[in-house]
């Protein structure tokens, strides 16, 4: 481990695993998981399909593989899945269901409040016409950008998707800020949705794997996908324990990231040449538009002093996870201000 300071504020997967988490790697039960022998994975299936309230789930290498699997299993060659043109499954999955699974993907706008509207989502479902690929799935993500979508928007996507014949399937990468933020069940939020994908190395501090949930054939068939791409993987109890382990020690904690995030907007949006939207800090993240002036600097100022930010040529994004203490974000805080001050 590092032996001097680092305040990484660039994403929450840069956590790493604590002496804990570790010990719980250390002491898992293991087997092989292809053979359907590892103890301590079918524990984190169980776990998170319970905590999301499906039926089943299928413990994978990344928040990708899981979206992936999702859309493959819920369309095929020439379908389509409707989602947004910035969501993570349209724009930063590489177009692994197109490369991959022949799915069309359909981008449709998405708001600053990380919204696609209904409209654009019934124009863009095509009718049965040889012109068209087939619509199967809608796609949605909770939070986007730090935002939390409200649970009667999601639900009622899902129900548009149900009466047109169409799946829907919620990245919920960071699903658990949502949950933690609102106050509101996780399996309550996801209840209209077929599928989730929750990502256990983002927030809740694992080192690696997400599970995909639904209902147990669903299930049964992303786990032949998962084989068929690769991700197949044998002892690896040794990392569904860390999932665990985040799952019983990390959810609850989010809440002080979300604190955080707020007691930086609030003091680095009083900042002169800084503006903060701060109504839009709902959770983990902070999007801070410098003054033209000082944007081209800051990045390079904070390195020197061991603070690491995202490069960027507009907006800054800042991410608070459990890596971050509050004496982190002091120095964060403090830095910015003599920066600007200069
Ligand atoms: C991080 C993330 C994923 C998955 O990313 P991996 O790096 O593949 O684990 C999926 N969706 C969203 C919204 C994410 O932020």
């Amino acid at each position: 481990m590092q032996n001097y300071p680092v305040f990484d504020f660039r994403s929450d997967t840069v956590t790493r695993p604590d002496l804990g988490m570790r010990k719980a790697m250390y002491e898992a039960e293991v087997g092989d998981d292809v053979y359907g022998d590892d103890k301590t994975v079918i524990n984190l299936e169980n776990s998170t399909a319970e905590l999301l309230g499906k039926e089943a789930g299928l413990f994978v290498s990344s928040g990708t593989q899981s979206n992936l699997i999702a859309i493959l299993c819920h369309a095929g060659r020439g379908e389509e899945f409707i989602t947004g043109s910035t969501y993570h499954s349209h724009y930063y999955e590489a177009g692994g269901a197109a490369v991959l699974g022949g799915v069309v993907p359909c981008g449709l706008p998405v708001g600053d409040d990380g919204q696609i509207l209904t409209k654009d989502i019934i124009a863009a479902i095509k009718p049965d016409d040889p012109h068209f690929p087939i619509t199967r799935l809608i796609c949605l993500e909770n939070t986007v950008c730090g935002r939390v979508q409200p649970s009667n928007y999601l639900a009622s996507i899902c129900n548009l998707a149900a009466e047109k014949g169409l799946f829907s399937h919620l990245d919920g990468a960071r699903l658990l800020n949502a949950s933690v933020a609102t106050g509101q069940l996780a399996s309550d939020i996801v209840r209209p949705f077929d599928s989730v994908s929750l990502c256990l190395s983002k927030g809740l501090g694992a080192p690696v794997g997400s599970v995909l949930v639904g209902k147990s054939e669903f299930i049964a068939k992303a786990r032949r996908l998962r084989k068929m791409l690769g991700g197949g993987m044998r002892q690896v109890g040794i990392l569904a324990a860390a999932g665990l382990y985040a799952l019983e020690h990390n959810i609850d904690r989010l809440a002080e990231d979300h604190r955080h995030a707020r007691e930086i907007a609030i003091a680095l949006g009083d900042c002169e040449g800084i503006t903060i939207n701060r109504d839009t800090v709902e959770t983990n993240m902070i999007y801070m538009h410098l003054h033209t002036s000082k944007k081209d600097r800051l990045a390079s100022f904070l390195a020197d002093k061991n603070i690491i930010l995202s490069p960027s040529d507009k907006v800054f994004r800042i991410v608070v996870h459990k890596d971050i203490t509050p004496a982190a974000v002091g120095v964060l805080i403090e830095t910015i201000r003599t920066y600007m001050a200069s």
